[in-house]
């Protein structure tokens, strides 16, 4: 008989953070070489976390391991305020790899003192600090206090405030601290010139843009022989293992095109590597794992590591597989513009997964759906891969449960019932059409640069698949489909997001600040505009009620037209790449918050002691071998603490030195 492990999906609160805990069931199920698969595809997703941390500032890993030796080693009192604070300040370091904000992309201000910082680094051993040749303890001090404690230096990892150079004021590691923003624009246009205009690689994607002794711009390629070297060659090796275990032939050719990637950091390779992983759907074990998103280059071009392993939910995937083998019913019939749809809509697979493991910009905060890749070439030529993640989204609603919020912010009972009935439904299937229709929707007029809207591109980008989404959740055809269970269920979905675009999602940014992430940018630009333009004829309202503001829906189907013409006026700025109609409306919509009605919501939201992030402890995975050292089984548990598991990782997985450039 086996031992019940206990599992809650909550799991530690801190700062504004709240750690999860999901479950891989189904995994037990898995083939033996498939689990082999997935335990090689983890090692390889957690192997590269030291690149994540290097590219989130040039300052992270030393710091990184001075704040671990502390936390291990400090041999004085820890019940103190001191000690105490900073221990919040570590798990927050922890969670965003980095001493900027997961998502706010601000500098963390230590709870504790600089006095108490300069005396523990004296009094944990020497030799487990990460000093430079001839460095003191003192001298490493002198170096990390500015960071750590002054708010002039480093102040935001992505700084998006226009008018500002954009790249000197970014404390993200993309480009050298010379460099500047005109320089590296003009830098990648004239790549972009030079080459290929039809088919263009992701340029500048993989490496740091620095300038040489005699001052002209270099790029360092993040390969194996070249920057982050040490730890891609351990991505490679685990790599090698998965190829080798493949569940077939096309996986693993995929595998190694992605290897031969890694080992000569060509772009051409990756476009091709990217075109064969599209390409494979039949495997049941899938993975992400490379140099991936963008958001966090204020200039969109560098993208930041992840990696992550996953399986099939064959009954989920069931949903998505609806809408794919309608993809082409979809665009059709969608409000765009006729000289702006595909006419032919290729490859759109979509599947729900599993994830299995969650490694670099996936952890411990997670995206719950996916897709790739972000070359528009490749996607217009062969279709992207989607998926909505539903085990963290599982987790996600199991974690909601009860907890108050939605008593505090929903306008009225019937609306409530609304959202219990029919919200977690939704939920998913609004994912879904974002990621596997959205965002593979629509096309770009010959001769537009993808690039156009610019710092803009991401939000406009998010905003066209949320709306394609929420257009059509309304849309009769899913009822038919089966996929909404009638024609009242996307309501619940509208009044989500107009209450979070509206309201809610204020309570992610601190008082007096702006909105910068694209996501949160992206849903407060659809929430207002469709509000103000509803305005004449009272669409939605928001009420007060004892000084509470709420928002109230007046006329659901009003509210669906206004999705559709924004839709249509999104994908026209795509399209064209009319970037002064994006910048228009995205400082107009999507920036700036009302101070009275911010504190307000804040005020509420604190009253009910919640996180306003989340993420997420990964599962453990141990390799059962036989008397000759092979895999006959890999067994998963749960119940590993958030420290010791960032504990284990900075150990088991540390593979570049504290200072890269
Ligand atoms: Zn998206």
């Amino acid at each position: 008989m086996q031992k019940e492990e206990t599992f809650s999906y909550q799991d530690e609160q801190f700062a504004d953070l709240q750690m999860l805990r999901y479950r891989v069931d189904g995994f037990e199920n898995l083939t033996t070489a498939q689990k082999t698969l997935v335990y090689y595809l983890s090692e390889a997703a957690l192997s590269g976390r030291d690149i994540l941390w290097d590219q989130n500032g040039r300052y992270n890993l030393r710091i990184r391991k001075t704040l671990e030796t502390i936390y291990t080693d400090y041999p004085g009192e820890r019940e103190c305020d001191d000690f105490k604070a900073f221990t919040v300040y570590l798990k927050r370091v922890w969670f965003s790899n980095g001493i900027h904000h997961h998502y706010g992309c601000e500098k963390f201000k230590p709870g504790f003192s600089e006095a108490f910082f300069r005396q523990a680094l004296k009094r944990v051993p020497a030799e487990k600090l990460p000093l430079d040749a001839g460095q003191s303890a003192d001298e490493l001090c002198d170096a990390l206090v500015p960071v750590l404690f002054d708010p002039a230096v480093m102040p935001k990892r992505v700084n998006q405030a226009e008018g500002e150079d954009l790249v000197r004021t970014s404390a993200c590691h993309y480009y050298g601290e010379e460099v500047t923003q005109a320089e590296a624009e003009a830098f990648y246009d004239n790549q972009k010139k030079e080459g290929d205009a039809q088919r263009p690689v992701m340029y500048g994607m993989n490496s740091l843009l620095t300038k040489n002794s005699q001052g002209r711009l270099e790029e360092k390629t993040w390969k194996a022989e070249g920057m982050y070297g040490q730890a891609i060659r351990r991505v490679m090796f685990w790599l090698g293992k998965a190829a080798d275990v493949a569940e077939n032939p096309k996986q693993a050719a995929v595998i190694r095109k992605l290897i031969e990637f890694y080992r000569t950091g060509d772009l051409k390779t990756f476009d091709e590597y990217t075109i064969l992983w599209v390409q494979e759907t039949d495997a049941l074990v899938d993975f992400t794992n490379g140099f991936t998103e963008t958001y966090g280059d204020p200039l969109g071009l560098k993208a930041s590591w992840e990696g992550y392993a996953n399986f099939k939910d064959m009954e989920a995937t069931a949903r998505t597989e609806k809408l794919s083998a309608n993809a082409q019913w979809f665009e059709d019939h969608s409000p765009v513009d006729e000289r702006f749809k595909k006419s032919e809509c290729k490859g759109v697979s979509a599947k729900v997964i599993k994830a299995a493991i969650l490694g670099g910009d996936l952890y411990p905060a997670s995206a719950i759906g996916i897709n790739l890749p972000n070359s528009n070439w490749v996607r217009a030529e062969y279709g992207s891969k989607s998926v909505t993640i539903g085990n963290l989204t599982d987790a996600y609603n199991k974690a909601a449960r009860g907890n108050g919020f939605q008593k505090e912010f929903v306008v009225d009972e019937e609306t409530q019932r609304l959202l219990d009935k029919y919200q977690d439904a939704c939920d998913d299937l609004h994912t879904d059409l974002h990621e596997c229709l959205g965002h593979g929707s629509g096309k770009l007029l010959p001769g537009v640069d993808p690039d156009a809207l610019k710092a803009y591109g991401a939000t406009i980008e998010e905003a066209r698949a949320d709306l394609f989404g929420l257009y059509y959740l309304a849309d009769s055809k899913l009822t038919e489909l089966g996929l909404t269970p009638d024609a009242e269920a996307y309501k619940a979905q509208y009044y989500g997001y107009m209450m979070n675009g509206l309201l809610t999602q204020m309570v992610r940014i601190e008082p007096g600040k702006d909105i910068e992430e694209a996501h949160m940018r992206n849903r407060a630009l659809i929430a207002r505009w469709a509000f103000e333009q509803g305005r004449p004829e009272n669409v939605a309202e928001l009420v007060s009620r004892n000084g509470k503001t709420y928002v109230r829906i007046n006329d659901y189907g009003k509210l669906r037209g206004l999705f559709g013409q924004l839709l249509r006026e999104i994908q026209r700025i795509k399209s064209e790449g009319d970037y002064e109609a994006a910048r228009n409306l995205v400082e107009r919509y999507a920036v700036k918050l009302d101070p009275v009605l911010h504190r307000e919501i804040l005020e509420r939201y604190r009253a009910l002691h919640l996180s306003p992030y989340k993420g997420f402890i990964n599962p453990v995975y141990t390799p059962v071998r036989d008397s000759q050292g092979h895999i006959t089984d890999v067994a998963v548990s749960y119940g590993e603490a958030y420290d010791a598991q960032m504990l284990r990782y900075s150990r088991d997985y540390a593979t570049l030195p504290y200072q890269n450039e």
